[in-house]
């Protein structure tokens, strides 16, 4: 893809979308810090519910803390991993009562040293908490960046390095969202939303979901196949080693009913601007 139809499609990102959010509830760095451990393999949507009982009741370091591993479970029981999971927040909320004075640290270094804390997870918190321009390449960020060619790769870090390489700079902060969002809503694994894709004349996709009515030659189920547009990746599977179906039940847990009327009334929402956003608006 050359650098002026990439430029186009983050300008019409940028025009849908001005300031793109997070779908993480939280207020406070610490809170997206938890909110992004107890993310992993989870919706936000299931997230969301967890932290709305928790941080109520505890949303500092020191706070969680002194709720302890038991004390947190309850609040957590309906995410996945929550065992490990709540094992990662008490050992992080130690470590920064302990060496951060119990503030989350702005550095990918002291971010990555915390427990459950990986690449992922520090970038998130890096460009939404510190307005770092990190990409959190995730495996929707990682399947719009292969499909429309923006930034083509054969794994996340790959795909990372070369969308902070080429994207413009004034995209960069908003990129990881706009990707997202778009992957999440627009651009699904199963069946991409190519009749209502705001970048469809731009995406350089080879199979491309047709028009209903008009057949372009080239089936929709070309494309039910995410590992399809995975360069080197093996055919079906996604950068986390999720199959096709397995990344199609993530969508649809994210939207509630998969590729229903209420999914594309979504996406049509996220491409003009109105996408979900965290509690406090500002996520
Ligand atoms: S045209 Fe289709 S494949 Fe390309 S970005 Fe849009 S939804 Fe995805």
């Amino acid at each position: 893809m050359n650098k002026e139809k990439r430029a186009e499609i983050f300008r019409r990102f940028k025009l849908a979308n001005p300031q793109p959010r997070t779908e993480l509830a939280y207020e406070t760095p610490f809170e997206l810090l938890i909110a992004v451990m107890l993310s992993a393999q989870a919706t936000d949507v299931s997230v969301n519910k967890a932290t709305a009982r928790l941080f109520p009741i505890a949303n500092t370091p020191q706070g969680l803390l002194d709720l302890g591993v038991d004390g947190i479970t309850p609040f957590i029981r309906t995410i996945g991993l929550f065992n490990a999971k709540a094992r990662n927040v008490i050992d992080t909320c130690r470590i920064l009562c302990e060496q951060h004075d119990s503030s989350v640290p702005n550095t990918r270094e002291s971010l990555e040293a915390l427990p459950g804390v990986g690449r992922k997870t520090a970038n998130v918190v890096l460009n939404t908490a510190f307005g770092q321009p990190a990409m959190a390449v995730d495996t929707h960020i990682f399947r719009v960046a292969n499909r429309t060619g923006i930034a083509t790769g054969k794994n996340v870090l790959e795909v990372e390095r070369r969308l902070l390489r080429l994207v413009p700079a004034e995209y960069l902060l908003n990129a990881h969202h706009w990707l997202l969002l778009h992957g999440r809503y627009v651009c699904q694994a199963r069946k991409p939303d190519c009749p209502n894709c705001l970048i469809s004349d731009l995406c350089e996709f080879r199979t491309k979901t047709p028009v209903p009515g008009k057949p372009d030659g080239q089936s929709a189920k070309a494309s039910r196949t995410a590992g399809d547009d995975t360069p080197g990746g093996p055919p079906g599977r996604d950068p986390d080693g999720n199959t096709a179906g397995k990344g199609a039940r993530e969508d649809a847990g994210k939207s509630g009913k998969g590729t229903s009327s209420r999914t594309r009334l979504r996406a049509r929402r996220t491409a003009a601007g109105h996408s979900a956003s965290g509690k406090n608006g500002n996520a």
